[in-house]
């Protein structure tokens, strides 16, 4: 079913998930999910509500009613709506990059984000994320785990970081992140048993997308 093809792709930030994930939607004719923009948008709406990114209980009731909306923008990444706002900018600050990876550390923050993320893929996409592999989409029939380096990953962030941020500053706030990420009782970043690993470190994004396609390719025909 050509429609419900499903290919999620985990992995750390500062991979080249989210434009490997276009390219190949651009592709295979789908649209991308970013869960990322997911827990991003709560922890925006946390803030804004005066909700601290500690309090599990309250970003929890907040979650289960996120007013999301992802439209999509020919030619561009697509654009995230809260509330019919566009924030798609608003939740790619520093700031908030941090608050995300506090909110998704909760497992009533994830619980309440499962099936909002099931819905949004459930047609057919290509999603990318840190659990998809493992948790929200464990019947995935492709699974890939993106990584890199950590300093090649930095590089990336800053180059689409606003001017003025030194690397070190975006390489500790992203080797934070990552531990975090991995650390977390609830849903850790890692590498499904089924995915096939992809390090990108010295590879450009031509060649990323071709090694995916690739095994996308030949596990169809074989199929
Ligand atoms: O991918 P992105 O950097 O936009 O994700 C923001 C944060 O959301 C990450 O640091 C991670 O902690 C969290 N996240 C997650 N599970 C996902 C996607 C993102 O925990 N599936």
């Amino acid at each position: 079913m050509a429609n419900a093809l499903l290919i999620v792709i985990d992995g750390p930030a500062g991979a080249g998930k989210s434009t490997v994930a276009r390219r190949l939607a651009d592709h295979y004719g789908l649209p991308t999910l970013d869960t990322g923009a997911i827990y991003r948008a709560l922890a925006l709406m946390a803030r804004e509500r005066g909700v601290a990114w500690s309090d599990e209980e309250g970003l929890a009731a907040l979650a289960d009613e996120l007013p999301l909306r992802f439209v999509a923008e020919p030619d561009a990444a697509q654009r995230v709506e809260l509330a019919g706002r566009d924030v798609t900018a608003a939740i790619r600050t520093p700031e908030i990059s941090e608050g995300a990876s506090k909110v998704s550390a909760h497992p009533a923050v994830r619980r309440a984000l499962l099936g909002i993320q099931r819905r949004l893929g459930a047609a057919g996409c290509v999603a990318e994320g840190r659990d998809l592999g493992s948790v929200v989409f464990p019947d995935a029939p492709f699974k890939f785990f993106l990584t890199a380096d950590d300093r090649v990953r930095a590089a990336r962030r800053l180059s689409e970081l606003p001017a003025g941020l030194p690397l070190e500053q975006v390489l500790q706030d992203l080797q934070r992140r990552d531990e975090r990420d991995q650390s977390r009782a609830a849903a850790p970043l890692v590498q499904a048993p089924d995915a096939v690993r992809v390090d990108s470190t010295g590879l450009d994004l031509d060649e990323v997308v071709s090694a995916i396609m690739a095994a996308v390719d030949g596990r169809q025909r074989a199929d």
